[in-house]
């Protein structure tokens, strides 16, 4: 039976840089749960930092970018978070080896979950062609990817 990662904030842990969740109701997803088939993961939380944080992103490239060292996660500070990120992305991917999990959802544009586009590291909302770390990654190793606009589209594939 196939199973899900949902980014943590979807499942409505206030897990967010703000202290807020991103909840996504459905009833298929609470029933996920309760099954064992759907887990929640925060990979920035997962990755050593704190909630609240200072928002962060990517700067010069995408998540792939900064998982091969060309590009970095940086605060709107200047502080390199890339090490916690990168982190975060590999309890990502542990989570879905333990638990043979072939699908995620991921919440859009962040920079450790947001897949097709991200933003741009302006700190303006401004956005770029790209995948988060965390999203690169489980991509990477053979994970398909969604963000929550595409939940339907995730549980088509997780059917039975
Ligand atoms: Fe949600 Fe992902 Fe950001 Fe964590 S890193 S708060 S799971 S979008």
């Amino acid at each position: 039976m196939k199973r899900i990662l949902l980014s943590a904030c979807l499942l409505g842990n206030p897990v967010r840089y703000d202290g807020k969740a991103k909840t996504l109701r459905h009833a298929r997803l609470d029933e996920l749960v309760a099954a064992g088939r759907a887990f929640a993961y925060c990979p920035e939380v997962g990755g050593g930092l704190p909630v609240p944080r200072p928002a962060a992103e990517i700067q010069q490239g995408d998540g792939a970018a900064v998982l091969a060292g060309r590009a970095r996660v940086v605060t709107r500070d200047g502080d390199d978070v890339s090490e916690s990120f990168v982190a975060g992305a590999r309890g990502a991917l542990a989570l879905c080896r333990e638990h043979d999990i072939e699908l995620a959802v991921l919440t859009e544009f962040s920079p450790s979950c947001g897949s097709g586009l991200v933003y741009d590291g302006s700190f303006s909302r401004s956005r770029v062609a790209g995948d988060g770390v965390t999203a690169a990654l489980l991509r990477a190793h053979g994970i398909r990817v969604f963000n929550q606009h595409q939940l339907e589209q995730a549980l088509a594939l997780l059917e039975p």
